[in-house]
């Protein structure tokens, strides 16, 4: 079947709706009440309060689509061909209500019926805890032939402690095409990854509270969790060699393609994986600023700042020198109509802070980039493997290149940067702000409520959130 990412979105919604589901909308990525999460990074992290037991739910049965963002995937996105920095969770959850034998039976209709999903049984294979006997035989009561059920010691979510189980996660055969794709093709794949076994969906069977003591006592009340990519389905059911030649991102990377007058999708690897970062980053930075995060140089800020210039970055590769993002930002808004219809309502706003934020960094990028080049030059030539955290340092606090960028653009011409170097210089930096700051405060308080007054807000924002985080 070839469907549209809206159609397969509601088909999940619409069959978990049948089996009694509340459909509840997608929250915001910026996590409410949630002080140990950065961002939303998966349909669970938004049921914490109904998991612990601390809010009862109108209805233990629930599914949604969650926006969710996962920093830790920034460096997969491009080089492989399943990995993004914004995806979309679906996700059936039960509240101490359904357990595995209806999860598991539900899930196979849910992909195998011809009225929903429709998929070959035989591209299907089930990884299941080897102690997990109840999911294997409730896999085998569908009809999944035992060689397509695999028994993987990993499956077993736990986060140290609370509520933890086995998890049975979904694999998709692509087919032989897809085998040797790593192997024969190490500059886009460095991590080696096989990427023929797609893995689509992950079941969590939460059964048992990991008590502080460390040992595993039976739940009272089981849950249900679940999370598919949104992405990874689309791309499977339009016959997508990877996420991004999908309806989700094409529309992005042809806008992208039309920008930078000349340059092409698909002609050119290394061009291909800045295409992919661009339409990836594009979606994240519009769903986190819709969501009222803006570019700054703390937390959740200065992951949309480091996703913008890095978008920025590869801009440049493809030719792309003038502001280029912010046109993306009601693309992106288009697309995701269907779902989320605040982003297109937010775009005017999305794309001006975009706007600015671009303005900023492109005042400084190429000398900040002849600088880079310069200095990895120099590092070179004196036979050096690592490039200074002074260096590093520098490129951050005067030309605004997040560690992270200096670290992957040394990356790719074998250089390390010194990491510890460049956090003794932050450190520096932070001891002499404060400083800076108790001096004006021992003035007086009158004074230095009027300091406070006029102290640029930036200043006095990143003094707060230093606090915050607990490094004063
Ligand atoms: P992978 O092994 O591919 O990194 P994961 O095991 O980390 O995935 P889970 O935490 O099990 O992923 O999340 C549930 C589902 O969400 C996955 O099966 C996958 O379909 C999807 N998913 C996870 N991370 C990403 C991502 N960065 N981009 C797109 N989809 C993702
Ligand atoms: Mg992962
Ligand atoms: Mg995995
Ligand atoms: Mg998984």
């Amino acid at each position: 079947k070839k469907l549209s990412s809206s159609e397969i979105r509601q088909m999940y919604l619409d069959f978990f709706h049948e089996k009694g589901h509340t459909i509840v909308p997608s929250a915001s990525l910026v996590p409410v009440d949630d002080p140990t999460l950065l961002w939303i990074n998966s349909g669970v992290a938004t049921m914490k309060k109904y998991f612990d037991g601390s809010v009862v739910p109108d209805n233990p049965r629930m599914t949604s689509s969650q926006k969710s963002i996962r920093t830790n995937d920034i460096e997969n996105v491009g080089r492989t061909a399943r990995h993004h920095t914004l995806f979309e969770m679906l996700g059936n959850f039960s509240v101490g209500d359904y357990f595995k034998k209806e999860a598991i039976s539900w899930a196979w209709e849910l992909l195998t019926s011809p009225k929903w999903f429709g998929w070959d049984p035989e591209k299907l294979y089930m990884t299941v805890y080897p102690k997990d006997t109840d999911a294997a035989k409730f896999w085998e009561a569908t009809g999944v032939k035992p060689d397509h059920i695999i028994k993987i010691e990993d499956n077993f979510w736990d986060i140290g402690q609370g509520p933890s189980g086995p998890d049975s996660e979904i694999f998709y055969d692509r087919g032989e095409s897809f085998n040797n794709l790593a192997a024969d093709d190490p500059e886009n794949y460095p991590g080696g990854e096989n990427e023929r076994y797609l893995e689509v969906w992950n079941i969590v069977f939460s059964q048992f509270n990991h008590t502080p003591e460390g040992t595993y006592e039976p739940l009272p009340r089981k849950n249900i969790d679940t999370g598919m990519g949104l992405e990874r389905v689309v791309s499977i059911f339009q016959n997508a060699p990877t996420n991004f030649e999908t309806d989700l991102f094409l529309p992005i990377i042809h806008k992208t393609e039309a920008l930078s007058a000349g340059k092409v999708y698909g002609k050119n690897k290394q061009d291909d994986v800045s295409f992919k970062v661009i339409a990836d980053h594009a979606r994240a930075i519009t769903f986190a600023i819709s969501d009222g995060a803006l570019p700054s140089n703390e937390g959740r800020g200065y992951v949309i700042r480091r996703l913008i210039r890095r978008a920025i970055l590869h801009g440049q590769k493809l030719g792309l020198t003038d502001t280029f993002l912010d046109q993306l930002v009601p693309i992106v808004g288009e697309i995701m109509q269907s779902h989320y219809p605040a982003v297109l309502k937010n775009a005017d706003y999305i794309a001006k802070i975009v706007h600015s934020e671009e303005v900023r960094f492109n005042e400084t990028l190429n000398d900040g980039l002849s600088l880079l080049n310069q200095l990895i030059a120099a590092t070179k030539k004196a036979g050096e493997e690592t490039l200074s955290g002074v260096d590093a340092f520098k490129l951050y606090d005067t030309y605004g290149f997040p560690f992270e960028l200096t670290k992957e653009y040394a990356g790719d011409e074998g250089l390390k940067v010194d990491e510890p170097g460049f956090e003794l210089e932050m450190k520096a930096q932070r001891d002499r702000a404060r400083n800076a700051r108790s001096n004006a405060k021992s003035m007086g308080v009158q004074r230095s409520l009027l300091i406070e007054l006029k102290t640029p807000s930036e200043y006095v924002g990143y003094d707060h959130l230093t606090a915050v985080k607990g490094d004063l």
